[in-house]
């Protein structure tokens, strides 16, 4: 399941991996995993050359039980700080670089090797899994988007709608115009418009396509 930030993606996924029995794993949680550990050891997140340099270092590993997504970086839970403003706005620049993307998407892969799994992000259908099953590219309005977002950082006083609405239009283009796998939609993917939708109905017409 692909889509820009703010589609619903992450309640969507979660929903279809319970309703079909499958694992779940959130790609975007890696990606910011990975920048968080940038900031911690001082790497500055512009310079390519200095992220690629460690790219290898964290260790980063992800729980795929839908009911209880964790993500932990040398062996410490990041489930929280990962999702803080600072980590939001540095995060395109780190997913950017290619030595990130070769080592999370190889990491990624592993895991699905495992078995069935709902797997969110932005290039799923384009290069992690261009065979899976199933490919739905989710979209909303982008006042629907920053309203989403801005409930998920209702705790920060500086994320009011407007500023939101500015940092993620800002990360909706650098994360589609990067040259290494842009948010794209897969040829094949299912696109979803959930503007109009209500959560369980986006999980609903998921359902239905994974059944046909
Ligand atoms: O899904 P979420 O908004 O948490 O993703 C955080 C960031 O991780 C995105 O803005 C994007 O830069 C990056 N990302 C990516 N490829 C993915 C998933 C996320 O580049 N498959």
């Amino acid at each position: 399941m692909d889509g820009p930030s703010g589609s619903g993606k992450s309640s969507a996924s979660k929903g279809v991996a319970r309703a079909l029995g499958l694992r779940y794993l959130d790609t975007g949680a890696m990606y910011r995993a990975m920048t968080w550990w940038m900031l911690r050891n001082g790497v500055p997140v512009e310079d390519a050359d200095a992220v690629a340099a460690r790219a290898g270092d964290p260790v980063i590993v992800s729980g795929t039980d839908p009911d209880a997504p964790s993500i932990s970086v040398d062996g410490q839970d990041v489930s929280e700080p990962i999702r803080t403003r600072e980590v939001t706005n540095a995060v395109s620049a780190v997913s950017a670089v290619p030595a990130v993307r070769a080592r999370l998407v190889a990491l990624q892969r592993e895991i699905m090797t495992d078995g069935g799994i709902v797997v969110e992000g932005r290039d799923i259908g384009t290069v992690v899994a261009p065979d899976a099953p199933v490919k739905v590219y989710l979209t909303a309005s982008e006042e629907v988007r920053a309203a989403r977002r801005a409930k998920d950082l209702a705790a920060d006083p500086g994320a009011s709608v407007t500023v939101t609405q500015a940092e993620q239009a800002r990360r909706d283009r650098l994360d589609s115009t990067r040259k290494a796998s842009p948010l794209a939609k897969a040829a094949d993917a299912h696109e979803i418009d959930s503007t109009e939708l209500g959560l369980a109905e986006v999980i609903e017409a998921v359902v239905r396509l994974a059944k046909e």
